[in-house]
């Protein structure tokens, strides 16, 4: 009888819900967690050891494991993490591996350099510039560049030494380029409240047990300066630390402050990074190296092997739910993973998620209040404008009140700030003669004119045209017409009313990339610019001393389209628009150009009073059965065959099992109900606040059979209702 053989359950990053069994070949180790080359069909894959063998396989069926490879071993909360995310979201276990192994090429052996040392046999006659490589290089090591360029001579007379035997080649691991974060360096003094704050973190870092905290205060209520203390006391552990960001490509100002107090910069994560620093920042922290990450969503499945806090800033903004593939929010995903690595996570925000006040009230997430802002900053005056009675004139957008208040506050020398959330010259084209509206061939949206670049554009699609001539459908020239604002305009409009002042448009088509951003920003910040004109990229986290005003253009803009959350996140938005205004000396104030100044989040915002509408909004929702009170799933069938799609979507609906307290609505076109040429119908689930939907979907969806023509995705927790 021959030994019992060693197997192993292999996970594959490949649209697979189960893990394949292979035998572990005697020479080879391969503990669970181990990245290993298995072979899969006529291919070679590469997978995690998910778990040891069941041993109940007959053994010479499997096929033997080809390799292990060096990379440090996937550890057990981050496995744990990939079961959980896929059991919640719906999605396949190998898809979520997919995201926790982004970087394939991380896995392969790290990259070696040539570098140079004295052997002690120098030459006998040496020029000046012999002499010169010699003493830079002393008892070192260095690469050949390095080292030419330090003793201020050609690479010539270093292989010149080389082969007069002085110097020898040698081969190690590139040096990190990583800096070390000082835990060390002191950090302001706290405030009472902020103190308390940063203890209970603090505590919670090192006794490393899992808390889940909302860090709750205004802007400039020093929540940054709160979590970068719980920071400080997990490197002080020697642990590392993951912040998650809503728009990492905006965070000049965090990185900056970040390196202020820490005296070095974090590894950053987003989807900008080359291949290089990619690949290394994934081994840097695999292996330790590097000991804090900013990062958007996607850093949320990074190997950290030895995590000490995780901190998700601005925990309400709806970009941490990614919408497409595995449909995850990394802010409720962050309380998993904080729970499976045993540490503290914080979340942090001015106008939290009705999800996490809802886990507050239950006594789930522990409050941590910051109450003022700090300082002398003091929050800005908050007033309607109401457009019905104070309309602007004709074909502008800006009213009265509003120019006024920017001439006040231009007369003064500070700095105004115009917002409104849309991209562009204009929403919708048309044309006078026919009425036809022109719209996306591919999406059933209206093209969006971009006058700075003399074109239409989807903002679904990115399907572009030159802006015709003539129209479309009947041909008259001269007969389209621009209809509402978008940025450009209001810019427009801004240059004839205010010649003399300097203008910048802050928008993502006119600002390209972190370091455009930051120029910009650094331009404002300088007093180079009287008046900025932008969409909700300038509402994250930037402050500018001289700003005292900031109109909302269209605030009423967000409460259209009745989705479920629209009046929460019109009240977070228009509320982080506001905090740009007075965040140092000079006091700030805010007008909301409105139509329905009576409408309860214009109310709360001029009150001030962000907890009443909290209170109201919970009210309604819990009302109606809605997040956070009641659990809903949506369900998008599509297809390039419209038919197809929508047989697909009744046949799902007839087949919907009964359960107590679960109803299903639907299906029925999409509101968005053609996006890239693909048809879309919706159905959307609800249930009450237990149990959880999964099972019911599971069960419902895993008997249907769906044509390859058409696809089924599900989105637990939907945040987009498009
Ligand atoms: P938030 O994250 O809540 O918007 P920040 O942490 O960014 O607030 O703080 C706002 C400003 O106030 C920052 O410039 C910060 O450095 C400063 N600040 C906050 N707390 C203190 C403190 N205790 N001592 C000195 N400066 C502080
Ligand atoms: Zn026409
Ligand atoms: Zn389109």
């Amino acid at each position: 009888m021959t030994a019992p053989e060693a197997t192993v359950s292999v996970l594959l990053p490949l649209p697979l819900a189960g893990a394949y069994d292979y035998r572990v070949p005697e020479s080879l180790d391969a503990p669970p967690g181990s990245f290993v080359r298995v072979p899969l069909g006529p291919r070679t894959v590469t997978g995690v050891v998910w778990r040891e063998g069941e041993g109940d396989v007959v053994a010479e069926k499997l096929r033997d494991i080809e390799s292990v490879l060096p990379a440090p071993a996937m550890a057990k909360p981050m496995r744990d993490l990939v079961d959980w995310v896929a059991g919640y979201t719906l999605a396949a276990r190998g898809t979520v591996l997919r995201m926790a192994m982004s970087v394939p090429a991380a896995l392969e052996p790290a990259r070696l350099e040539t570098v140079l040392r004295r052997t002690g046999h120098d030459p006998d006659r040496l020029t000046p510039q012999r002499t010169a490589v010699l003493l830079a290089l002393g008892d070192g090591a260095m690469t050949p560049t390095a080292l030419a360029k330090a003793a201020g001579v050609g690479t010539g007379v270093v292989r010149g030494l080389v082969k007069a035997g002085a110097l020898v080649p040698e081969q190690r691991r590139a040096t990190s380029p990583w800096q070390q974060p000082d835990h060390a360096r002191p950090g302001p003094n706290l405030s009472p409240p902020q103190a308390a704050a940063a203890a209970a973190l603090i505590a919670d870092v090192e006794a490393r047990c899992f808390s889940a905290s909302l860090l709750d205060g205004v802007t400039g209520s020093g929540k940054t300066e709160v979590y970068f203390e719980a920071i400080a006391a997990a490197l002080a552990a020697g642990r590392q630390a993951l912040v998650l960001l809503p728009e990492i490509a905006l965070g000049a100002q965090w990185l900056a402050r970040f390196a202020e107090r820490f005296g070095a910069q974090p590894a950053q994560w987003h989807s900008d990074l080359g291949q290089t620093i990619r690949r290394d920042t994934w081994r840097a922290i695999a292996q330790g190296e590097v000991k804090v990450v900013v990062g958007a969503r996607s850093a949320l499945f990074l190997p950290f092997p030895d995590l000490g806090v995780i901190v998700v800033d601005e925990e309400h903004d709806a970009s941490y739910k990614q919408d497409e593939g595995v449909t995850y929010n990394a802010r409720d995903m962050a309380v998993v993973r904080a729970r499976f690595e045993s540490v503290p996570l914080v979340l942090a925000s001015a106008t939290p998620a009705l999800e996490t006040v809802h886990n507050v009230e239950r006594g789930r997430y522990r409050r941590l209040a910051l109450p003022d802002r700090h300082g002398v900053a003091e929050l800005p005056e908050i007033a309607a404008v109401d457009l019905r009675r104070t309309p602007p004139s004709r074909g502008r957008w800006l009213s009265p009140p509003l120019v006024e208040a920017m001439e006040e506050t231009l007369d003064r020398g500070e700095q105004a700030l115009l917002f409104l959330n849309r991209r562009g010259y204009a929403p919708l084209t048309l044309c006078r003669s026919c009425g036809h509206r022109l719209e996306c061939p591919n999406c059933s949206a209206w093209l969006v004119e971009h006058r700075l670049t003399h074109e239409l554009r989807c903002h679904h699609c990115d399907h572009r045209i030159a802006l015709p001539e003539e129209c479309p459908a009947c041909g008259s020239g001269d007969s389209l017409a621009a209809c509402g604002p978008g940025i450009e305009r209001l810019a427009e409009e801004v240059a004839v009313q205010f010649p003399d002042t300097r203008l910048a448009i802050m928008a993502s088509d006119t600002v390209h990339g972190p370091e455009a951003a930051a120029a910009l920003i650094n331009t404002v910040i300088a007093g180079e610019i009287d008046i900025l004109v932008g969409t909700q990229m300038v509402t994250k986290g930037h402050h500018f001393p001289a700003l005292t005003l900031v109109g909302v253009v269209d605030a009423d803009l967000g409460l259209a389209g009745g989705d479920l959350r629209a009046a929460e996140r019109t009240f977070q938005l228009l509320f982080q628009v506001a905090g740009r205004a007075g965040r140092a000396e000079r006091p700030g104030r805010v007008l909301l150009q409105t139509t329905a100044p009576e409408h309860p989040v214009m109310r709360a915002l001029v009150a001030g009073d962000r907890d009443r509408f909290v209170a109201s909004e919970m009210a309604e929702r819990r009302a109606a059965g809605m997040p956070p009170f009641g659990r809903l799933a949506a369900i998008v069938v599509s297809s390039a065959d419209a038919e197809a799609a929508r047989a697909v979507a009744a046949t799902l609906r007839r087949a919907a099992p009964d359960a107590k307290g679960v109803s299903v609505l639907g299906p029925a076109p999409a509101p968005l109900s053609l996006i890239r040429g693909r048809y879309r119908f919706r159905l959307l689930v609800s249930g009450g606040d237990s149990p959880p939907l999964q099972p019911y979907l599971a069960h419902w969806l895993g008997a249907l059979k769906v044509p390859s023509a058409v696809r089924v995705q599900v989105d637990v927790d939907p945040y987009g209702f498009l």
